[in-house]
Parts: structure tokens; sequence; C-alpha cells
């Protein structure tokens, strides 16, 4: 509600006509939806609910990705590769919650570095696929698109696209966003509570690590304690929010004018992304995106060009503010040492204030002869290694990192200190979509990341 003495400014009559821009252009990646008047009923009652978060969050955290593009902190974004609705727990949510944030305390006192924590949560819901259907011996159905389009059971009417989700995916985000923010600024999260994030866990080499690592921390607390400073900052995170801006119908309605400056926010999460598969130039996602206010990420695969890194730059931030784009390069361990230098030299070069992230995850996919879905430990590990060196080649910053991980003890990815094999993949596969970073192998992969971090700087 406006009080009476706030000041109001209206969007310009451009911004509002190009909101919905995208709508002539080439959509990608979008749900064949049987009833086109269900959609826009639903995202009529959408655009009148709540957002989900606010423009003064927005600013914040465009700040704070500013700094971790000038090496000066680092950015940790991590969570499933496709939510689900059923997943949407306390349990669930907590541990992911918790996994994130022993990797943040493990990058913070290691590499002694502020950390930019970010989940993929709370509106991760919609999928690229590579094929738009996908067939099981002689029954071809609509593929699966997320948890926001349709079911994941290969039936057809779970598999038809249904714009209720749509609501439902907004409710979901809602409610576990609610308990982000009761974790983070309810006492949870206090770094007090370093080692309690680390009970159930068992003996492994990583857990131990973490807590002989907690109990330093908590000794300098209690001395900076006994030696009378005040720890109120403590108790609470910052923790934001990000997912892929794949379902435009969804973003487009949760996108509200912010009354203070007349600009456009995407509300449906802190920070949104664009996929490998939709970063076309001309197509409505860079268009959608290129129109709000919010930090915004691209993915970039091993075949982008410097000419398309140089337009997206021009389109995304043509007025080069600090914290405004981040590229996430999914390049794979093998080529990475190879394709991200010269991208890196580009954009060094055009002086543009990029913030550089490396999802280490979406090029090093592999399937196994059993049919799993699943990556390397190592490989992913080599991806960082590789972020790492080209940073150093081009002297560059390597500003974060964007993985799949769940807080739960799955077996999706081989290799870890547990070394999960081939066999072991069966006994606890979960993921819908991509293969998860399990609690050990995510707080490994902090540790390697610290280690790194540190050398850099
Ligand atoms: C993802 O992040 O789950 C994804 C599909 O990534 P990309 O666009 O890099 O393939
Ligand atoms: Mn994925």
């Amino acid at each position: 509600m406006q009080m009476p003495d706030e000041s109001v400014v209206a969007p310009t009559p451009e911004l509002l006509a190009g909101l919905d821009y995208w709508r002539t252009l080439d959509i990608k990646q979008q749900p064949q939806w049987s009833d086109p008047t269900q959609v826009a009923k639903v995202t009529g009652e959408l655009a009148s609910l709540p957002p989900l978060v606010f423009a003064g969050e927005v600013d914040i955290l465009k700040d704070r990705l500013a700094t971790a593009a000038l090496g000066k902190s680092f950015v940790l974004q991590g969570g499933d590769c496709a939510e689900t609705f059923e997943g949407a727990t306390a349990n669930n949510i907590r541990n992911r919650i918790k996994t994130l944030l022993q990797m943040a305390v493990v990058l913070t006192y290691g590499a002694s570095v502020p950390v930019v924590k970010m989940g993929r949560m709370a509106g991760q819901f919609a999928k690229p696929r590579s094929n738009d259907s996908e067939t099981r011996g002689d029954v071809t159905l609509p593929a699966y698109r997320g948890d926001i389009v349709n079911g994941y059971d290969f039936t057809p009417e779970s598999r038809t696209a249904d714009p209720q989700r749509i609501l439902r995916g907004y409710h979901t985000s809602a409610s576990t966003l609610n308990l982000i923010r009761a974790f983070t600024t309810g006492g949870f999260a206090d770094l007090r509570q370093v080692h309690s994030w680390n009970k159930g866990f068992s003996s492994n080499p990583a857990n131990q690590r973490y807590d002989s690592m907690a109990k330093k921390i908590d000794k300098a607390i209690r001395f900076m304690e006994a030696a009378g400073a005040n720890f109120d900052e403590l108790r609470t995170v910052e923790f934001y929010t990000a997912h892929e801006a794949l379902l435009l119908e969804y973003e487009r309605a949760l996108t509200r004018i912010d009354s203070r400056s007349g600009l456009a926010y995407n509300t449906s999460s802190h920070f949104q992304w664009i996929g490998e598969r939709t970063r076309g130039l001309e197509d409505a996602h860079i268009d959608f995106l290129s129109r709000t206010e919010n930090p915004i990420g691209v993915k970039l695969g091993p075949t982008v060009t410097r000419d398309e890194v140089l337009a997206l730059i021009e389109k995304l931030d043509p007025k080069r503010e600090p914290g405004r784009l981040t590229f996430i390069t999914r390049m794979g361990a093998g080529k990475i040492r190879d394709a991200l230098p010269p991208i890196l030299e580009i954009v060094k070069e055009a002086e543009a204030p990029v913030l550089w992230i490396t999802d280490p995850m979406h090029g090093n996919g592999i399937t196994t002869p059993t049919g799993y879905k699943t990556r390397r430990f190592d490989d992913v590990v080599d991806e960082v290694h590789g972020f790492f060196d080209a940073h150093k080649w081009v002297g560059t910053y390597p500003g974060g990192i964007h993985v799949e991980l769940t807080g739960d003890d799955v077996t999706e990815c081989l290799g870890g200190s547990e070394n999960i094999d081939e066999e072991t993949l069966a006994t606890r596969y979960e993921s819908l979509c991509d293969p998860r970073l399990n609690h050990m192998q995510s707080l490994e992969l902090a540790f390697l990341v610290s280690e790194k971090l540190a050398e850099h700087s």
C-alpha cells in the first residue's frame, strides 16, 4: 500500500509495452498448452498475488554480485536441477540450506573471503529438454518439463501440460521461501551453531575435516566474545534465491513495477538465469530479461563465440552496471582450458563488469551402460580447476560456483571420498533430471574450491 507522503514513479509506456514484446518473438522450450484461455486465467490470478521477493532485496544482491565481480567476495549458488512439488518438505529444504551453509563456512574460513549465498531454490521448477517428446517401448508422450508444467509419471494424463501447475509452482515457491527466510534469520543459521549443522552425518573424512574447522571457528568466536565483541550479525545470514527463468508466462506474471523507481523487477526470485538452450540473441528469453532490473545470469557452453558474448553484454547490460550480468560457464572439463580464456580476454578488453561463475556440472554429463545420467566427481573438480587456471592466465576474477546439489545422501554422481561406483548409483538415485552432488561430495568440493580460492587471492 502506498503511504500518502511516498512518491510514486510511474513506469513509462515503452517499458510497459516492452514487457510483453517477447510474445512476438521466437520462444524456445515452452510447453504446448491445450487450452490457452486457462493459461491466461491462471496468469491473471498470479499477477494479483503478492511478489515473492522485494525490489530492495534485489538491489542489495546486485551490490553483492558487483563486489564478487571484483574478486572481493565469492558466490555460492546451489540446489536441485529440478525442484519438485513433492520434494518441498521441511526436511529436504533444511538439509539443502544446511549443506549450503556448511559449504559457505568452508569457503569463508578457508579462503578468508565473504561468500554470497544463493539457492537454486524456491522456483527451480521448469526444465529445458533435448526432445519435445519421450518414447518408451511403442508409446510416445510429451517430455517432462518440470513440475510447473506437467508430471513425471509416464502416462498421457500426467504428461499433459496443466496450467493449474503454474499456480502450484508459485505457492510451493512461496512456502519454500518462507522456510528459507525462517531458517536463515531465525537462529538456525547463527554461526555459533556451526557445529550443529554437521550432526547426523557420518564420520567421513570431509565431515571430520569440517568438524575440526568448526572447532577452530568456535574458539575464535568465544575469544572475540570474551574480548567484548558484539556478534549480533552472526545470528542471521543473507540468502538469495535463483532459478532458470524458462517459463515466460510465469516470469511475466511475477514481474512488477517498483513504485520507488517506476522500473520492472522480476519478483519470482532475486536472480534469474537464461539457459544454454534459450539464449538466442533475437529470442524471447533474452528480450524479456533485458527489460527487468534483476541481476541475471547467462549460461555459456563451449560453442559460444566472441561475437555472441559481446552482443549479450550489449543487450543485457548496455549501461555496464556492476552486478547486473553474470556469465555462468559450463564448458566441460576437457574443454574449459581452451574455450574459456579467449572469452575472458574479449570481455576484459570490452571492460564490461561481468561476474564469472563456473557451473562444473552441465558440461560433464555421461550416461552409464545401465542408463543412469551421471557425472564424475573428478570431472567436476577438474572443471573447477580449469576455471581457476583460465582466470589466472587472463588476469580476471573467478567469482563463484554454481552446482547441482542436495543435502541428502543420494547416489547420483560417481566418485568422491565415498567412492560411489556405477553399481551404487542404483541404491539412491532420486533426481528427476540431472544428477546432483550429495551432501558429502558438496562438502568435499567446498574444501577443494576454498584451497583454490586461497591460492588465487
Ligand atoms: C540447468 O542448469 O539445469 C541446465 C539445464 O543448464 P544448461 O542451460 O547449462 O544446460
Ligand atoms: Mn541441470
